[in-house]
């Protein structure tokens, strides 16, 4: 496995990586989107998971919603290529794969991104960005699963940096940097899924996924990935 892994970072060419990165990224977008849908479908039956917002969604709201994750996708493939061009110039170290490297660096990525996309989604905020960048993000008013990554090429392309600002200054595993987007994509769907755990309302961290999905349908506060503490820090929390 290390040998494989060694090859991919100084061997492979910069297409090969772009061709790994976009299907790893479809994989996580349409095959764990669609188990995480079905697992939050049969959990409701259950009665254990319930929609935020009771509606079905149209088929047109998840058309548009997935030929923009798309087109972002694209754009994700392109950001693997700074990160080991700077690997194999040498201004990005990497820790040995150990299960604890792996483990404290997907943390440190966690929340560092909570910071980044904070940043990043007050930025989308503004006036002009609003009207011709974020708008395609909140034209989902009820998230799905599939509005994941339904953005404006320019806002998947600043979002598409979270590891590559940060890696030239903290030492990470490889494998933290490859599963990162795994951990990403699960707090995301939690995030658009429009389902919560239970029925209730309120800010109880069991309703985990009411506080971005309040984002779409209000249009503003809650501009958290998935904490909300930097919400509540500049008072841009929906209570
Ligand atoms: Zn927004
Ligand atoms: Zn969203």
């Amino acid at each position: 496995m290390d040998h494989l892994i060694k090859d991919i970072v100084f061997n492979y060419s910069y297409i090969a990586l772009y061709g790994l990165t976009f299907g790893y990224f479809i994989i996580l977008y349409f095959g764990v989107g669609t188990l995480f849908l079905y697992s939050c479908k049969l959990l409701e039956r259950k009665q254990i998971l319930n929609k935020v917002i009771a509606i079905e969604v149209s088929k047109k709201q998840i058309a548009f919603e997935i030929k923009h994750s798309i087109k972002s996708i694209a754009i994700f493939g392109f950001s693997i290529i700074p990160i080991i061009f700077l690997i194999r110039n040498g201004n990005i170290e990497l820790l040995p794969n150990t299960w604890s490297n792996v483990l404290i660096g997907l943390v440190i990525l966690t929340i560092w991104n909570e910071v980044h996309f904070y940043i990043v989604h007050r930025l989308m905020h503004k006036k002009f960005m609003m009207r011709h960048v974020h708008k395609i993000h909140h034209k989902s008013t009820v998230p799905t699963v599939y509005s994941v990554f339904s953005f404006h090429w320019a806002e998947a392309l600043f979002l598409s940096t979270v590891p590559l600002i940060i890696a030239p200054f903290i030492p990470f595993s490889i494998v933290a940097i490859f599963l990162y987007p795994l951990v990403s994509i699960l707090l995301n769907f939690a995030g658009h899924c429009n389902y919560r755990y239970g029925n209730g309302k309120g800010q109880n961290w069991k309703l985990f996924g009411t506080h971005h999905n309040e984002h779409h349908s209000k249009g503003r506060k809650n501009y958290g990935f998935a904490l909300h503490l930097l919400d509540k820090l500049f008072s841009r929390h929906n209570p």
